[in-house]
Order: C-alpha cells, then sequence, then structure tokens
C-alpha cells in the first residue's frame, strides 16, 4: 500500500521536487525519481546513442548516474542541455544534480558543491599528424579551438593564447579535420574517443602545461542529504571497480 502511493506520488515528483526546492526548503526528498543534468555531447562520458541506457542516453556518467539511483532506489531521469547551463539549472532547483565529465575548479565550487571526484583527466591537444606542435607552447601563433565554458578555454585563456570557442566538441574536430584551425584543447578521454573517429589526428600532450583535473557530480549547495547518497555509492563504485569497469567499457583505444 505505501509503495503504491509512493508510486502515485512519483509521478508528481518532478513537480513536487521543484515546488521544495525553489522555496527553499530543506525538507526530506520525497520523489523516489532522481534527475542529473548532463550536456550529452561529450563522449565517452555522456553521448545520445540509438540504444542509450537511460532513455537515448548513454556513457560512463549515465551508467554511473543508474548506479547511484539503484543503490538508492530510485529511478533516474536525464535532462540533456547546454554545459553551460547545468550549474545554473541546478541552481534553479530543475535538476537535481549535474553529471557532464564536469571537473571540480575554485570557481565551481563558490556556485555548487562536489561530490568526491570519481575520474581523472586532463587536457591535452589534437593535432593533425606531422603537425609541429609538439608542447602548449607551439601554440602561441596557431589557430586555437576550444569548446565554450569547458575547462580547456580557461587554460588556453589563461596560457594568454587567442583562440574561437566552438559549442560542442564535433564541431570543433571537425574545423581541425577542415583544416580551419590547427590544433583543439579537449579533455584526455573525449580527445581519444574524437581521434578513434576521425582519420589523420593526433593527441599531443604537456604535462607540465595542464593539470590533472577531477571529474565530480555536483548538486545545489547544502543539500547535503543527496550528496551523502551520491557519495557513499561513488566510493562503492571506486572500491569495488564498477568505475573501471565503466570506463573500460565506453573509453576508447587508451583512453584513461
Ligand atoms: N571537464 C571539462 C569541464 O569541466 C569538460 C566537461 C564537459 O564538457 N562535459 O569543463
Amino acid at each position: 500500500m505505501v509503495k503504491t502511493l509512493k508510486k502515485i506520488a512519483a509521478l508528481a515528483g518532478a513537480v513536487v521536487l521543484s515546488a521544495t526546492m525553489l522555496s527553499g526548503c530543506a525538507k526530506e526528498k520525497e520523489a523516489d525519481t532522481l534527475v542529473f543534468g548532463t550536456n550529452a555531447e561529450f563522449p565517452p562520458f555522456e553521448f545520445v546513442s540509438s540504444n542509450g541506457l537511460i532513455d537515448q542516453y548513454d556513457g560512463i556518467d549515465i551508467a554511473v548516474a543508474k548506479k547511484i539511483g539503484d543503490d538508492n532506489g530510485m529511478a533516474v531521469k536525464i535532462e540533456n542541455m547546454e554545459f553551460d547551463s547545468l550549474l545554473i539549472a541546478l541552481q534553479n532547483g530543475q535538476i537535481d544534480a549535474v553529471i557532464a565529465g564536469m571537473t571540480v575548479t575554485e570557481e565551481r565550487k563558490e556556485a555548487v558543491d562536489f561530490s568526491t571526484p570519481y575520474y581523472v583527466a586532463k587536457q591535452v591537444m589534437i593535432v593533425k599528424e606531422g603537425s609541429d606542435i609538439k608542447k602548449a607552447a607551439d601554440m602561441a601563433d596557431k589557430k586555437i579551438v576550444v569548446i565554450q565554458g569547458y575547462t580547456g578555454e580557461t587554460c588556453v585563456n589563461d596560457m594568454g593564447y587567442d583562440y574561437e570557442a566552438f559549442k560542442k566538441g564535433t564541431e570543433a574536430v571537425m574545423e581541425l579535420v577542415n583544416g580551419k584551425c590547427d590544433v583543439v584543447v579537449i579533455d584526455s578521454a573525449t580527445a581519444a574517443k574524437y581521434i578513434g573517429d576521425n582519420e589523420g589526428l593526433v593527441i599531443v600532450e604537456d604535462d607540465e602545461a595542464f593539470a590533472s583535473e577531477e571529474y565530480a557530480i555536483a548538486v545545489a549547495k547544502g543539500n547535503d542529504e543527496l550528496l551523502a547518497k551520491i557519495n557513499a555509492s561513488i566510493e562503492k563504485m571506486i572500491a569495488d571497480g564498477t568505475i573501471n569497469e565503466f570506463s573500460a567499457k565506453y573509453a576508447e583505444g587508451s583512453a584513461e
């Protein structure tokens, strides 16, 4: 009986949840659906697929989100939106959490709370085979493309180089394939995926120029109850090898 009532309540769950969050109450959540926001343009972490794991969405992050739901007896819903909109949607209560290969940064930490990190990555350069770009400083007089709002943009900006920002990784890589730019700066595992999908591209690493980055799930500031659930699940997935399993399943070649 309680279960049936819960199910009925779940139908109205999304509405109840956003109303609760908008009013700013820290009441215990009654909805049993967890809504994750992502930007499904970031393989192998999230992408659109004809046979997705949750609706049309698949990837390492989608598998992690599903596991968090399973561990907590909650259904998982994915809301796909622009990367730049994710933290705003979180603050508005439109979504419960962000899972988007999102790097923990000091700036983002001012706006949201992050979970235990579940993946280590770094920025790399994708160039055409035979390029004379061998280290980050070689980009100085080159045409650089980044993806808007990604940490790669921040890195290139901090280096003081001019660049053009695209909305999607695939668009950035097409610029390179078509010879319209010399280098794309993007996260390592995603770069590995793109060079696997496009002939004639290689990855150039420069560990002195690009620091390592940690991906974590973001929740609204102060949503400690959800954060604790997410952390418990992530820590279990790290300890029992589930994250490694998902990474190996979705990553291309020797992607980290
Ligand atoms: N890790 C990068 C960032 O946080 C890119 C993430 C993404 O595009 N999904 O900015």
